[in-house]
């Protein structure tokens, strides 16, 4: 089918809460994507940071077809192997206590606000102005936004709202507070990196409280930012982390990861979900989780993440490189003499240059391509974004 074709159905049957670009991608490998005219894309997208171990990585492909030939789905009332060896994996690889599976990381942020109040019944939930936790109920009542979260009142009520400023943020947690909720370095409101004085705060205010300290790792996590989850490069080690996007290799899952204080806190029957933790996304979580933690790439990932933000500030219509590892945006400089629209880039980079990036606001470009990118392909993108120069 052409675009055209596309764009129809999506006019007649298509919810419209999209705003599509006029490409269709039909395959993927390693950092590159192909259109159904075969032209060829460099994609610093990753799907939003979800194709970190590059499109259809053939470990991934081979767990999948594996296990989805031989048992796809039951129900969570039984066991099957790859749910438990992931939610293992998941506890080693960084807190230590456990694990609650789910299918996205809205989902994910939902069970981490269910966790803190059930451990701290009516307790509030901190989060932080910036803040992009998800779209369903508690994870928009998560996340300050006026234009997402108005049309939708009433949200979820005991969401207490801080600006990015570590006194604030310590005097906002109060005794019967549940939790505290933020993420590393905010993501969809432009790679926004949280000083370690504002953790070290938040860390100090859950400590005094018996508050849970959260953090959300679903786009920082997986080892997008040079380590597996971005808190290791902090000061301060949280109670509870979510992660989704990444930890699928491609494929929807999330999960709720505690340490051994929270490890008990939802009961039998408390949460659950039909497909979380299936058999076929578990392998391929598994597959990922093991690519994603070993040192070799995250250190290739820390050497990357400065050749492209090096190569990005060359740009002569860049004000600001900011972001760690391969989790980048770059802000265009606003001087009156080249001023370019963010979205404007994004949709000229993919149309004219074949690159996928995305627009995270008017002057913000978010990079984040997968984490096997090579030089070669890092080059070519600054490139590519050095031809739309005005
Ligand atoms: N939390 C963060 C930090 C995210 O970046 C996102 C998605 O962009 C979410 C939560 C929501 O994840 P999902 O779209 O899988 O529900």
């Amino acid at each position: 089918m052409s675009v055209a074709e596309l764009k129809t159905l999506e006019r007649d049957y298509a919810m419209p809460t999209y705003v599509r670009n006029p490409v269709q991608f039909v395959r993927g490998s390693g950092a590159r994507l192909w259109d159904a005219d075969g032209n060829e894309y460099l994609d610093f997208l990753a799907g939003i940071s979800v194709l970190n171990v590059g499109h259809c990585h053939p470990r991934v492909v081979e767990a999948v077809r594996e296990q989805v030939g031989r048992l796809s789905h039951v129900s969570n009332l039984y066991y099957t192997e790859p749910a438990m060896k992931l939610s293992a994996a998941l506890s080693e690889s960084s807190l230590g206590g456990k694990v609650f599976l789910c299918n996205s990381g809205a989902e994910a942020n939902e069970a981490a606000i269910k966790l803190a109040r059930r451990a701290r019944p009516g307790g509030n939930i901190v989060v932080l102005e910036g803040a992009f936790h998800g779209r369903t109920y508690g994870a928009l009542s998560a996340t300050p936004q006026e234009t997402k979260q108005a049309p939708f009142a009433p949200l979820v009520p005991g969401f207490v709202v801080v600006p990015k400023d570590p006194g604030a943020l310590f005097d906002a947690v109060e005794p019967g507070t549940a939790a505290v909720l933020l993420e590393p370095i905010q993501g969809e409101t432009g790679i926004h990196v949280l000083s370690d004085e504002l953790l070290v705060a938040a860390r100090e205010a859950c400590d005094r409280t018996g508050a849970a300290l959260i953090f959300d790792e679903i786009q920082t996590g997986m080892g997008r930012t040079g380590t597996l989850w971005a808190y290791e490069q902090t000061e301060v080690v949280p109670d509870a982390i979510t992660s989704a996007k990444a930890l699928g290799g491609g494929l929807p899952i999330g999960a709720l990861i505690t340490g051994q204080r929270l490890a008990d806190a939802l009961h039998p029957g408390d949460h659950g979900s039909t497909f979380a933790g299936g058999p076929v996304v578990a392998s391929a979580a598994l597959v990922a989780l093991e690519l994603c933690s070993d040192q070799e790439l995250l250190a290739r990932v820390r050497v990357a993440g400065a050749r492209l933000a090096a190569g990005l500030a060359s740009l002569p219509y860049v004000a600001a490189v900011r972001g760690r590892g391969l989790m980048l945006a770059i802000d265009i400089d606003q001087d009156p003499g080249h001023r370019l629209d963010a979205a404007e880039l994004a949709r000229r980079a993919l149309l004219e240059q074949r690159l996928v990036v995305n627009a995270t606001g008017p002057a913000t470009i978010r990079l984040e391509p997968p984490l096997i990118v090579s030089d070669d392909e890092l080059d070519e993108a600054v490139a590519r974004l050095v031809a739309l120069a005005p």
